[in-house]
């Protein structure tokens, strides 16, 4: 494989995914474009920081709905690391585990992919600074959420005006550091919103892959309001 191709970026796109919907797979898919990624890794989380509310499916349950939402997707894989692993779910740990030399090593670009509220909040993920040490760092509009550096807390702030950057091919040019938006399809679609669907016995479908309903279905999830 030629330099070039090796040092693609890789999309990491990590969530609750409580359940996984369109709205997370349209990002991945506009991203995967808009930032020429190779693949897109996707990462559920599987014990979130005590912060945020606990899922209500489980972690190997979150799991078996990305893998069957993703299914057929060539640029789109799936990591169990965070499942799998017996200890809260940092996304700095992550990305750790993902720098080590028998994973993608250190010259490769990553590109953490992140909706524009998840990226608001980040100055509260642990040990937050160090994240932009070990990747990119791609914000998606949401509807409903801005992107502007005045509505961030101010740390973050800074860092959003001393990393930002207007063109996606400068994340080829370096492992880690720099931030990115990009403007994906307006979907206001929520995994609480198709959790309240489901409690109240109102259909979610089309807001979510019809693979990932019948699974909810199947295993009777989400029932309780
Ligand atoms: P919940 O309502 O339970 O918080 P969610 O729909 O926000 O669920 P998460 O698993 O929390 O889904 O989100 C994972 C990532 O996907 C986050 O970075 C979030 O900002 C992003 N995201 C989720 N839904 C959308 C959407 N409709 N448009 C753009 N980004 C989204
Ligand atoms: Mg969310």
């Amino acid at each position: 494989m030629s330099e070039a191709l090796t040092l693609r970026p890789l999309g990491i796109f990590g969530g609750t995914f409580d359940p996984v919907h369109c709205g997370h797979l349209r990002l991945a898919e506009e991203a995967a474009d808009a930032l020429a990624l190779d693949t897109v890794r996707w990462i559920p989380a599987g014990q979130p920081p005590a912060r945020l509310r606990p899922p209500l499916a489980s972690a190997r349950q979150r799991l078996e709905m990305v893998r069957r939402a993703i299914d057929g997707n060539a640029r789109f894989e799936i990591d169990a690391g965070e499942v799998e692993a017996d200890q809260t779910s940092y996304t700095v740990l992550t990305l750790e585990r993902l720098r080590l030399p028998t994973v993608c090593g250190t010259a490769r670009p990553l590109v953490l992919l992140t909706g524009a509220d998840a990226f608001a909040g980040m100055s509260s993920w642990h040990r937050w600074e160090r994240l932009f040490e070990l990747a990119h760092v791609a914000v998606a509009c949401r509807p409903g959420y801005s992107i502007q550096a005045d509505s961030l807390p101010p740390a973050l702030a800074e860092v959003y005006r001393q990393r930002l950057c207007d063109d996606p091919a400068e994340l080829s040019e370096a492992p880690a550091g720099r931030i990115v938006s990009f403007a994906m399809t307006p979907l206001g679609i929520s995994a609480t919103r198709i959790r309240e669907a489901l409690a109240k016995r109102t259909s979610p479908r089309y807001l979510l892959p019809d693979a990932v309903l019948d699974y909810i279905h199947l295993h009777s999830l989400y029932q309780e309001s």
